[in-house]
């Protein structure tokens, strides 16, 4: 009698190797920034900012954006106090540079 040879066993790879796990967490990471960048460019931030900023630290990202003012439509110019686009640079009408926040 004939002893069926035992067709290999292969099974499948889940993981192959820490690049693997590496690679599942840095995928993870960039779908998951998206939330905290979506969040922060409702309330007026600048979305690769924070996108970059919730890939590298996304827990912290995550909690910040949920405590985020939203900003409104004009600010006043820090300067001139002057009503100026959130999305504004510069003042348009003194020229002061606007500190960057995020
Ligand atoms: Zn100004």
């Amino acid at each position: 009698m004939e002893t069926p040879a035992a067709p290999p066993a292969t099974p499948p790879a889940e993981s192959s190797g820490p690049m693997g796990y590496v690679l599942a967490v840095v995928v993870a990471l960039l779908l998951l920034a998206i939330l905290p960048s979506m969040i922060a460019q409702e309330k007026g931030r600048s979305m690769k900012t924070w996108y970059a900023y919730s890939f590298l630290a996304f827990p912290v990202a995550l909690i910040h954006s949920f405590f985020l003012k939203a900003r409104e439509e004009q600010e006043k110019c820090s300067k001139c106090k002057k009503p100026i686009s959130v999305l504004a640079l510069e003042c348009p009408h003194c020229g002061a540079r606007m500190v960057f926040d995020i």
